[in-house]
């Protein structure tokens, strides 16, 4: 071996058997941390070393200081926020894109990236079942990603009404209105602040919290001309529910709006021919964020921003400051994605999508969806526990009579250690919410969950 490669065998041998060994014990482990991070500070130590640590030391170090602290995501019995885990080939290419050490901004920095992400972009359009011309980045999560397309969005929007933005920015620009469902994500929120486009517009949603159309026609009706962009949704963190695109979009683009489609969990439900309803109408939009890093089972950091116009895409996004570009030609991978310097993040991405195939990565949605069902159905079991969401998709939500009792399961729930599910509040009740995201998680997760579940209940029983 050569020195260079002895450099690096010691710490990967490290890294590598407190993997394997972390990723066996998760079907055991307490899902919860078991110390608390003042716990894994001081297990780690706070003071700079003045001098250097042999790598392995240093690898072996930060295990065995930070295994207790960890919290067993990846675990099949983890149904907190929406969170998902990770595919082995999509992990075991994510350790390859680290060793690689490629730059993929730059065709030139590694063609071996560029030719990935054509691919797996290529794949993810197919999938999604979102136009073949397309344009896809990959970025760090459905933040970025709704921040990319609503970024496209402001400057297409605004370049209809003759500002460029790019050259003059917003101060004196026509004003952009922008609505959104009443249950949006907060991350759209804070994609608008930082496109300098406000607070959007709520409209009003029905009882899952799914944008009500009348609304949406009212709210477009009362100010028809000027530069607008609606926020739609696919896939509500509660309810699981849908936005009715079919209805939805066509009204947007009737009003001559863009139609943003934040799909960060939900967009999934394409890649299913049973789930595949959910998004129907979908496609029609014209900009698409989601994520890998939930349904699809990838690590962190993978979202994926879809601009049905290439050429509004690359002018929005790219790097020249060329706001006249009119070539849907990319001449490099960073055109596509708010930063320049990047891993490369389509590798796992390519990797999940090529080891589940298609029919795989539908039964994977499918899978979702049955545990999630089952999830349901065993709390109506349980006496007290009440159903609040028509589970049409991967979340459950549930209440146990009043606030309070619901705040109590919540707390025992994780008290027990078994299942991770999430407290939360909707329509103006505290929940306890369950959602399925792991591909790991099979119908023994979903008994152990629901015995946990049932316990819990019952040490709260009045
Ligand atoms: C998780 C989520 C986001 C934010 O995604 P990140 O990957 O955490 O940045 C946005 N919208 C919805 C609906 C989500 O579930």
């Amino acid at each position: 071996m050569s020195a260079r490669g002895k450099d690096f065998d010691a710490a990967l041998d490290v890294a590598s058997s407190r993997a394997r060994a972390w990723l066996d014990g998760l079907d055991e482990r307490i899902v919860r941390a078991t110390v608390s991070a003042d716990d894994v500070r001081a297990a780690l130590g706070t003071e700079l070393p003045d001098g250097p640590s042999d790598p392995a030391d240093v690898v072996r170090l930060l295990a065995d200081a930070a295994e207790p602290g960890l919290v067993a995501t990846p675990s099949g019995r983890f149904f907190g926020f929406v969170i998902g885990g990770t595919l082995p080939a999509a992990l075991a290419a994510d350790w390859l894109v680290s060793a690689w050490d490629q730059n993929a901004a730059l065709r030139a920095a590694s063609p071996a990236g560029t030719a990935v992400d054509d691919i797996a972009a290529a794949w993810l359009l197919d999938v999604l079942g979102l136009p073949a011309q397309a344009g896809v980045g990959f970025v760090t999560g459905a933040t970025m990603a709704n921040f990319a397309g609503l970024a496209a969005a402001r400057d297409a929007v605004l370049a209809r009404a003759g500002w460029d933005v790019g050259a003059r920015g917003l101060s004196g620009a026509p004003r952009v209105r922008v609505l959104a469902g009443a249950e949006r994500h907060d991350s759209v929120d804070v994609a608008l602040r930082y496109l300098g486009l406000g607070t959007p517009e709520f409209v009003a949603v029905d009882d899952q919290g799914r944008m009500r159309v009348d609304a949406l026609a009212a709210a477009l009706s009362s100010d028809a001309d000027g530069p607008a962009v609606v926020c739609l949704q696919a896939g509500n963190v509660h309810s699981g529910g849908f936005d009715p695109f079919t209805e939805a979009v066509p009204i947007a683009h009737d009003a001559g709006a863009w139609v943003h489609v934040d799909g960060a969990f939900g967009l999934w439900a394409g890649a299913s021919p049973h789930a595949r309803g959910l998004v129907a109408g979908a496609d029609a939009a014209d900009s698409w964020a989601t994520d890998a890093h939930k349904t699809l089972n990838v690590p962190y950091d993978s979202g994926i921003v879809v601009v049905r116009d290439p050429v509004a895409m690359r002018a929005a996004l790219s790097y020249h400051g060329d706001y006249l570009i009119t070539d849907a030609t990319y001449l490099e991978p960073y055109e596509r994605v708010p930063e320049t310097s990047r891993r490369a993040r389509s590798v796992p991405v390519w990797a999940a999508l090529r080891s589940l195939g298609r029919s795989g990565l539908a039964a994977l949605v499918d899978r979702l969806c049955r545990h999630a069902a089952a999830f349901a159905s065993g709390a109506r079991a349980i006496p007290g526990a009440e159903v609040l969401n028509d589970v049409v998709f991967t979340q459950v939500c549930l209440a146990f009579g009043d606030d309070d009792r619901t705040r109590e399961v919540g707390r025992r729930l994780m008290a027990d250690g078994t299942v991770w599910m999430t407290g939360s509040r909707w329509r103006g009740r505290e929940v306890l919410r369950i959602s399925v995201s792991n591909w790991s998680t099979d119908d023994t997760d979903v008994a152990r969950g629901l015995d946990a579940l049932a316990r819990a209940v019952s040490h709260t029983a009045r």
